[in-house]
């Protein structure tokens, strides 16, 4: 088995199509996939249909933004129930509070005096769940920034002068939603969010993991959320965060060594919760 469990497709901020992801996983040589994309599932099914043509496993899976006072915090969703009308009703939500934050966003870009309209990020984009990434390649694109780096580091990071929060879900309503379409919440790149005090509130919300493996995280960080996970009883999953060629981040689709144990636990609890 070889897998990444963390991947995003067009359907969000990616730049492949989920078919052109899956090709790419059969080509370097993963057996399975999770399709994390961001607050959206419609790339779940074409990733599927291509994983049944070339023998790629295809592990239904979100990645929801959330937010606590000091941090973004990411909880990724694995075998979550695609039609669990709940989760549709949120995430349509969650859309729709996507693309006005896209609007909001270029107000404050054209108060700083950069004339970027939100039609050019949204056809950029062409899908539900646009993103900080489309602004920033329309960012680059407009001649504003010299690239993505650059667009973050001026304007849209966390707290940048044009950034905006997202809707509002704290990472216990995310867990909630998770765990309500019969999927399994785990905390994405934990050292990114670095809030790792509110690990036992999230175990307590009903988390079942922690992604230890993550392609930022060095040699003893990968250590240390490796001893959390065991500490908090939370299981360890990893992926890549792929978001295709030219998406502003270098890191290879199925990078990330992510051991088979991992995904055996995973699905042995999937299971294991629905027998009974
Ligand atoms: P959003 O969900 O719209 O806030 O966008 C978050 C996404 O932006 C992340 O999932 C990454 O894909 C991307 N991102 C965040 N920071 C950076 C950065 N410094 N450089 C490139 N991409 C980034
Ligand atoms: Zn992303
Ligand atoms: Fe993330
Ligand atoms: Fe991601």
């Amino acid at each position: 088995m070889s897998a990444d469990l963390h991947v995003h497709t067009t359907f969000s901020d990616g730049t492949q199509t989920p078919a052109e992801v899956i090709s790419l996983a059969k080509q370097v040589g993963l057996t399975t996939v999770a399709i994390t994309d961001h607050d959206v599932v419609n790339g779940i099914e074409p990733a599927k249909i291509k994983g049944q043509e070339l023998g790629v496993e295809i592990i239904p899976g979100i990645e929801l933004t959330s937010e606590t006072k000091e941090a973004e915090v990411h909880i990724l969703g694995y075998f979550i129930g695609i039609n669990s009308p709940e989760l549709l009703r949120v995430i349509k939500k969650i859309q729709n509070g996507r693309k006005d934050r896209i609007i909001a966003m270029c107000t404050r870009l054209q108060e700083l005096g950069i004339d970027l309209k939100a039609d050019k990020v949204f056809q950029l984009a062409a899908n539900d769940a646009p993103g900080r990434p489309h602004v920033a390649r329309a960012l680059v694109d407009g001649g504003f920034v010299a690239g993505f780096k650059e667009a973050f580091d001026k304007y849209i990071e966390f707290h940048g002068p044009a950034y905006v929060p997202h809707y509002k879900l704290s990472p216990e309503e995310a867990i909630a939603l998770v765990l309500k379409s019969g999927g399994l919440p785990v905390f994405g790149h934990p050292a990114v969010s670095n809030c790792d005090e509110i690990i036992p509130d999230l175990r307590a919300a009903g988390l079942v993991g922690i992604e230890a493996h993550y392609f930022t995280h060095s040699a003893s960080q990968t250590e240390h959320y490796l001893k959390l996970a065991k500490d908090n009883g939370l299981l360890v999953t990893g992926g890549s965060d792929y978001h295709g060629f030219s998406s502003g981040r270098e890191v290879r689709l199925g990078s990330v060594d992510v051991p088979d144990a991992c995904v055996e636990d995973l699905k042995n609890e999937y299971i294991r919760r629905n027998k009974s």
